[in-house]
């Protein structure tokens, strides 16, 4: 083990070992009734550094609901299909408002303001259905972030998806309305259908971190040597990730974390050292704008160690 290896290590445990104690975890996502019962005792953290070296503490292994990470990879997946063009139907702009927040769309005639709010990644989670069957996108999804996982045993947690077909009033709410602006090209409730599978994707944080490495690298996945996208799109997302990532908490995330940032209402939160590391955390209660409270605190401690804000130390 290198010497670096060796610091990342020792920050790690540290923090999975003061997470473990704390009282202060947040709340777990009560609108999903199936994310509601997740134990809010939980918490892990895995940073894959540009060797390989693993580095993981607390419930590492255990898989959880990805929701909105999910995000990164649609997108990734949508830019491959559609390019530059994808931009005409979602904007690039923080939001400044709530992840399932419906007041923007109107004035703004349907247009997302951005790929990481519900209103944005259902229009991305349509782009990738356009020309398919529903189970095949989802199989695309699915097979994409197993290759990146490097895991097969990666799958959907029908019980979530369940759970959020029943209840996702409000996303049902969103994707009518973006149809009645031909922003949604397909039947709503067969887009909707693969957006509810793939938030329902369950993987670890080790799964998680191996999945980001190539937003970390240029691109691409610096063990395997496997190119997943242009060096040039992997820094736009993660700029992207950097603005729009935790929605209203996004300016709170780069001036606490500095990182790029996705978090999902699980409770993991995938962030991205450029040049250095793939991050994954977890802990399933959540602060007031549906981000990871404890998985913050996490990632804002493991930066300070390291040195590794992308805005300086
Ligand atoms: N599936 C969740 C929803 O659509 C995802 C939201 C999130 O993780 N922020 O409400």
């Amino acid at each position: 083990m290198n010497h670096t290896a060796h610091t990342i290590e020792k920050a790690v445990k540290e923090i999975a070992d003061e997470m473990r104690e704390r009282a202060d975890r947040g709340e777990v996502a009560h609108y999903i009734p199936e994310l509601a019962r997740v134990d809010p005792k939980h918490f892990g953290i895995v940073v894959i550094d540009d060797h390989g070296h693993v580095a993981c503490g607390g419930d590492a292994d255990m898989p959880f609901s990805i929701q909105s990470v999910s995000k990164v990879f649609t997108l990734t997946l949508a830019l491959g299909r559609y390019g530059d063009r994808l931009w005409q139907r979602v904007g690039r702009e923080p939001s400044g408002s709530a992840f399932n927040s419906i007041v923007q769309l109107e004035y703004e005639k349907g247009i997302p303001r951005n790929p990481f709010i519900n209103a944005g990644a259902i229009a991305v989670t349509d782009m990738i259905l356009s020309g398919h069957q529903p189970r095949e996108a989802l199989g695309e999804i699915l097979r994409f972030m197993r290759f990146l996982a490097n895991d097969h045993s990666v799958t959907i947690d029908e019980a979530v998806a369940a759970s959020e077909q029943r209840t996702g009033f409000r996303n049902i709410a969103l994707a009518n309305y973006m149809k009645s602006f031909g922003v949604i090209e397909n039947p709503a409730d067969l887009t909707l259908g693969v957006y509810f599978h793939q938030c329902a994707i369950a993987m670890s944080c080790r799964q998680l971190a191996t999945a980001g490495r190539y937003l970390a690298h240029n691109g691409r996945n610096p063990e395997t040597g496997m190119s997943v996208v242009h060096p040039e799109r992997a820094r736009r997302i993660n700029a992207v990730m950097l603005t729009c990532g935790h929605y209203d908490g996004s300016g709170e995330f780069a001036y606490r974390v500095g990182l790029p940032g996705k978090s999902g209402v699980g409770g993991g939160i995938l962030a991205i050292a450029p040049g250095k590391a793939s991050i994954a955390v977890w802990s399933p209660g959540l602060d007031a704008n549906g981000n990871s409270h404890l998985g913050r605190i996490a990632l804002e401690a493991l930066t300070k160690k390291l040195g590794w804000s992308i805005f300086g130390v």
